[in-house]
């Protein structure tokens, strides 16, 4: 049974403790620019949540959230232990807390325990979108607990035993617009205003208006923060694969790394998550559409403090009209535009339907179209950027689409080499596929680390070319890698 904690989000609780923890990544950079300085050998102690000073009170909180379309209720941190904020010398604070470290009273008939794999993609893919500029949580450390959990492993076909792990991860807070659905659910609206109140003072400093206008303010705000989001995951490729509210960050931030997948070749129903199947609600071309669905949940959850739904629609209305202007303003950026023109719906259309029909890598074909040569074959130029064999009907489509681009970028004010300047800042080199997190997990569990140091190294310049076997289109025999299960 969960805890029901009224009038109040959290319940207090501590980490299980873990007896044989053992240290596999820390991140020394965070960790300074947090506050914490550097790592030493009795650190390691406090990353599993082991001996904790006295006076440190650790705490879960509770949220709600529609999954998959459904209200689901109480829910709350299953596996997640707060350890409070800390304070660096430039004033800013951080929540830290564990994943991994044990049950809390809302984790219902779970275990409160993280395995390996789930973990390692945690700690590397929340860095590789930091790196990328993508607004997210992040990770400061990954350790061992020195113990097993048992999953059905659907990743690799058979239950197994699975090593466990814990990661240490910050953001400037958790808050999920889950917790506004809970307090709303529960009707405690003081404590809904209480909540708001302080997200606002504290995360949204740009709000200076009062009463009712604060709180409209409010939630205009969070629907921008989340289109920005959504169009930075598309930018990079990111598909999050569980967009459940009780997911989606109140500051916009990208949280809870599950079974997120980069994507390899361009394919809008493309789902990471295989129990998304068959309905493909989180897949790629989705995001945007389910953003403002779980907008649409939010604006339920403060009806009480804002009781104009005239309002609430207009802004939802709102929201695509400004997600899909972002969004087309970004893919400007990654063709190297300096404008968008009316005609660029059309030439978006028809790119995607190239980019489809073709199976085109969505990093590698814009990599190749900054180096695109027309002296050289074109047929040599792309064929590393398919998935299938380029016969000579594709390579026309191409060459159309080649054609229709090069009069397009006729239309700049700006230079080709300012162009491509945009292009080189907007368009990744180096983005951390599934398959290689896959072989850094296999590696991890065979005791070995050079795997996961060269893609730490990699996803701090994902602009650069740092490993080029990293910035290669994924081989075949990882064809069916490209799916994980929410089992973590
Ligand atoms: P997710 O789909 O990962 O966002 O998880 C949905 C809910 O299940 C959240 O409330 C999690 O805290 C909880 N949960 C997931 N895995 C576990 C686990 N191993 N132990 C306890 N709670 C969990
Ligand atoms: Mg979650
Ligand atoms: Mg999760």
């Amino acid at each position: 049974m969960q805890r029901n904690t009224p009038k109040v989000l959290f319940s207090t609780v501590e980490p299980v403790g873990f007896n044989h923890p053992r240290l596999i990544a820390f991140n020394e950079k965070l960790s300074e620019e947090i506050g914490l300085g550097k790592f030493e050998e009795k650190d390691l102690s406090f990353l599993v949540g082991n001996n904790l000073p006295e006076n440190i009170k650790t705490y879960s909180t509770a949220y709600a959230g529609h999954q998959f379309g459904n209200w689901a209720g109480q829910l709350g941190d299953g596996r997640a232990i707060l350890a409070g904020e800390i304070t660096n010398s430039l004033r800013e604070k951080k929540e830290i807390q564990w994943k991994g470290a044990g049950a809390t009273p809302y984790s219902r008939h779970a275990d409160g325990r993280a395995v390996l794999r789930s973990s390692v993609r945690e700690y590397l893919m929340s860095e590789a979108m930091f790196h990328l500029g993508v607004p997210t949580t992040r990770a400061l450390s990954l350790a061992f607990t020195g113990e097993d959990v048992v999953r059905d492993m659907m990743y690799s076909g058979n239950p197994q035993d699975e090593k466990g792990a814990v990661v240490v991860r910050t953001a400037e807070s958790f808050l999920r617009f889950g917790h506004f659905e809970l307090m709303s659910a529960q009707q405690e609206h003081n404590t809904l205003q209480q909540l708001v109140d302080f997200t606002i003072e504290n995360y949204f400093k740009e709000i200076t208006s009062e009463g009712v206008q604060k709180y409209k303010d409010f939630f205009e705000n969070v629907g921008r923060r989340t289109a920005d989001l959504m169009v930075e995951w598309y930018r990079v490729g990111f598909v999050h694969g569980v967009m459940n509210t009780d997911n989606m960050s109140i500051l916009g931030l990208t949280v809870d790394y599950g079974p997120y997948s980069m994507m390899d070749e361009y394919d809008l129903n493309f789902t990471p998550n295989t129990t998304d199947l068959p309905g493909r609600r989180y897949a790629f071309g989705k995001q945007g559409q389910i953003s403002q669905w779980n907008l649409w949940q939010l604006a339920n959850a403060l009806h009480p403090l804002i009781k104009d739904e005239k309002f609430l629609e207009e802004i939802l209305n709102d929201y695509g009209s400004y997600f899909w202007e972002s969004h087309d303003r970004m893919l400007c950026k990654k063709f190297g535009f300096d404008q968008l023109l009316t005609s660029d719906e059309k030439f978006f259309t028809n790119w995607q339907s190239l980019m489809q029909d073709l199976q085109l890598d969505y990093t590698l074909f814009f990599n190749e179209l900054e180096k695109y040569d027309d002296q050289k074959d074109l047929r040599l130029q792309f064929e590393n950027v398919s998935y299938t064999f380029l016969n000579d009907e594709k390579i026309l489509k191409l060459e159309d689409f080649i054609k229709t681009y090069q009069s397009r970028l006729e239309k700049n004010i700006i230079s080709r080499e300012k162009s491509l300047e945009i292009m080189h800042k907007t368009n990744p080199k180096f983005i951390l596929r599934n398959y290689l997190l896959y072989q850094c997990i296999e590696e991890i569990n065979e005791g070995k680390n050079d795997m996961l140091n060269k893609l730490s190294h990699a996803l701090e310049n994902p602009y650069h070319t740092i490993y080029p076997e990293f910035s290669a289109k994924r081989p075949s025999d990882y064809d069916d890698i490209s799916g994980c299960s929410t089992l973590s």
